[in-house]
């Protein structure tokens, strides 16, 4: 009997010293990303040396590897500010509530605020707006995920000492009023804009957001930054975002951080159907899931990665009947296909007259492939043929007018369709623009993680990390 108190005490012990040892938490979310958003990564990585089967990334290679239902409070689809809360919170709640539960009234604290009373340096990041639903939930509370001027207004509340996005998704009140960036200043952040400032100013900063450089793409509003296959060199990446966020928190003084970092736009891709551009965005976030792992290899005894999603999108499979699939087309694909589409937009505006089949579909070869990497079968040549006599008569009928809505709306079918070849040559099939309910992927490493083994609940990561962390779960 005493042998076994003992042996219960000494297990506490070690328990609690364990807990008391992880200083720094890293909580990586893949928007949209499930389980075959890493699977069509991996094979693709995989066709790009030839091989059948797959090449790992480095996420899915982490020791950890769940599943985890992400149904929310009211329905069986959920949407991200229920999957961003219940990640953050550990409570279910209404497809688009924010940090409340599902009476939209009653407030529920995330991780990072339980990170934030245990003394830790917190850190919220992402490659959309910072006001956006799943960073939201970790420090918003809010009864719709489109309140975006009161999310902007709960951030400058929280005290979190970094965050990182392409801006605030709307920085202005409709009628009038200090505007965000005013607001967050009053309350004590530096904004700072692109990596070069941060390296130059960052850490001079009390509290910081850091955003998109001022050299953003034209193309894009403050609502996103760009997916990695349109991004310049100027452009902020999810990556210097993660590097930038270590070197800021680790140099507050405290006792450790608490990090989340959302590679935002995977989602986005998905709900567009954008195969290439999807299997970019997980690359891109796994390139900022290393920056986080050479970290933990300096600190392995001290440091959890936790990775998962707040939901699956597009019904996205693999194969579209015949037992075969080709991803390595996708390579050629070098724009999203957004991107494809603003760019002929751009050019026919420019010059309408040298708005020619010859122009279009070097582009099309150029930018995706078709007719050089791509060989199109003749009917799929057809569809395209017919999307461009649908602009020929646009134009003509708009007597080339350069600001022609018809024109803009015919290109943006000539692109759609662009999409929809590039899925089926590569063989991917979609059942949806919207979310399903498929199972999304937990991965982790680090001391404790092992309780993420295995089929669990999206409500039950963020308190496992805090048990984990030592944080106190409200
Ligand atoms: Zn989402």
């Amino acid at each position: 009997m005493k042998h076994r108190l003992l042996s219960c005490l000494l297990a506490t012990l070690i328990a609690l010293t364990a807990s008391a040892e992880v200083k720094y938490v890293f909580y990586f979310i893949g928007d949209g990303m499930g389980v075959n958003q890493i699977n069509v990564t991996e094979t693709y990585q995989a066709a790009l040396k030839g091989k059948i089967g797959i090449e790992p990334i480095l996420m899915a290679s982490f020791p950890v590897v769940g599943l985890v239902n992400t149904y929310s409070a009211t329905n069986g689809v959920t949407d991200s500010a229920a999957g961003g809360t219940a990640l953050a919170t550990g409570k279910k709640t209404k497809n688009g509530a924010i940090g409340v539960l599902e009476d939209l009234e009653t407030p529920c604290t995330s991780i990072a605020t339980w990170a934030k009373k245990a003394g830790k340096a917190v850190g919220i990041a992402t490659t959309v707006s910072i006001t956006h639903a799943t960073p939201a939930s970790f420090y918003g509370h809010q009864p719709n995920r489109n309140m975006y001027y009161e999310i902007g207004q709960d951030l400058c509340k929280s005290g979190f000492d970094f965050f990182s996005a392409a801006d605030f998704h709307t920085p202005h009140v409709k009628d009038g009023g200090p505007s965000l960036h005013e607001q967050a200043k009053a309350a004590g952040y530096t904004i700072l804009k692109g990596y070069k400032e941060y390296q130059k100013k960052g850490l001079k900063a009390d509290k910081l957001i850091l955003f998109q450089s001022d050299k953003r793409n034209e193309h894009l509003t403050s609502d996103q930054l760009p997916y990695s296959l349109d991004q310049n060199k100027d452009d902020l990446t999810l990556e210097q975002i993660v590097r930038a966020g270590i070197n800021y928190l680790s140099n507050k003084g405290t006792d450790g951080f608490f990090f989340q970092i959302e590679g935002g736009m995977i989602d986005w891709a998905c709900h567009s159907n954008d195969i290439g551009t999807a299997i970019n965005e997980v690359l891109d976030m796994d390139k900022a899931v290393k920056v986080a792992y050479e970290f933990y290899q300096q600190h392995p005894d001290e440091t959890i990665i936790v990775i998962s999603a707040d939901h699956e999108t597009g019904g996205m499979a693999m194969g579209v009947g015949p037992y075969e699939i080709h991803t390595d087309l996708l390579k050629y694909q070098r724009r999203s296909i957004n991107e494809f589409k603003s760019i002929l937009r751009d050019q026919y505006k420019k010059a309408p007259k040298k708005f020619t089949w010859t122009a279009v579909e070097k582009q099309l070869r150029d930018l995706m492939g078709f007719g050089a990497g791509i060989k199109l079968k003749d009917a799929q040549q057809e569809r395209i043929q017919r999307r461009w006599n649908d602009i020929e008569k646009a134009v003509t009928e708009s007597n080339a007018d350069p600001d022609s809505k018809a024109v803009r709306d015919r290109i943006g079918d000539l692109c759609e369709t662009t999409k929809h070849i590039l899925s089926e040559v590569a063989m991917i099939s979609w059942a949806s623009g919207g979310h399903s309910n498929g199972y999304v992927p937990i991965f982790a490493v680090g001391p404790g993680t092992e309780i993420f083994q295995g089929r669990i609940d999206n409500i039950e990561i963020a308190p496992g990390m805090a048990k984990i962390a030592g944080y106190e779960v409200e």
